[in-house]
């Protein structure tokens, strides 16, 4: 049986956590959010600024990020401990994307991510996945939607969890880490030249899905 290597990047609010969660659940692979793990380090950091380089350093000594679906959803360990919740406020948001510019973070956390894809039957959802982390994947999916439709989603997921948001704000949010993500100078977001551009403005999160196992089957997933 093969198990391939599935790539799933974009810009923020893509819907690529669900997407890529779901196409794994559909192909019986492993599900690994990058996302998750300069987000864990942003909460591990507590007070710590993102100019601390040395404490930084010494933070990534000790740094160990586990993940575990139940009920659906993807859990996100941290050294042991389950901060899933934690890890999804705005201000963990910039945080992760402040941090995720700096050299010697990317490169630390680049061999944690290497290991995961090593075995196959994975799908790995980020910003550098098919570019940096695995160029040589069977299947690149570069998933994006317009900045009004993702801070859409955004909102209503937002007030689902009880918080107050301002549509406005949240499209300028979304329009500055696209920017900081796609304008830094490692790794920035782009799409691989190898990839398959998949808009989901306009078709929802099971079509989307279903689009990508098919791609997935016509590279030889089983
Ligand atoms: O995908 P998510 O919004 O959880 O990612 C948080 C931040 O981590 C992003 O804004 C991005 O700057 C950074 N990131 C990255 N490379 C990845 C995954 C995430 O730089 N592979």
């Amino acid at each position: 049986m093969k198990k391939i290597r599935v790539a799933i990047d974009g810009p923020a609010g893509a819907g690529k956590s669900s997407v890529s969660r779901l196409t794994a659940e559909r192909l019986g692979y492993s599900y690994i959010d990058t996302g998750a793990i300069y987000r864990a380090l942003a909460f591990f950091m507590g007070d710590t600024a993102v100019e601390e380089h040395d404490k930084i350093r010494e933070l990534l000594k000790n740094f160990e990020v586990s993940f575990r679906i139940s009920d659906g959803v993807n859990h996100v360990f941290l050294n042991g401990n389950d901060i899933t919740a934690e890890i999804r406020t705005e201000n963990i948001s910039r945080k992760a994307s402040s941090i995720s510019a700096i050299p010697f973070v990317r490169e630390a956390l680049f061999e944690m991510q290497r290991k995961y894809a090593e075995t196959g039957g994975v799908v790995m959802e980020g910003r550098d996945i098919g570019t940096v982390i695995m160029p040589d994947a069977e299947l690149k999916i570069f998933l994006t939607a317009s900045p009004e439709k993702r801070a859409k989603r955004r909102m209503l997921e937002l007030e689902a969890k009880g918080q107050k948001v301002d549509f406005d704000e949240l499209v300028k949010e979304i329009k500055e880490r696209d920017f900081r993500d796609s304008n830094r100078a490692v790794s920035p977001l782009k799409q691989a030249d190898d990839a398959v551009l998949v808009d989901n403005s306009g078709i929802n999160l099971e079509q989307t899905v279903d689009v990508i196992v098919k791609y997935a089957e016509e590279r030889g997933a089983e």
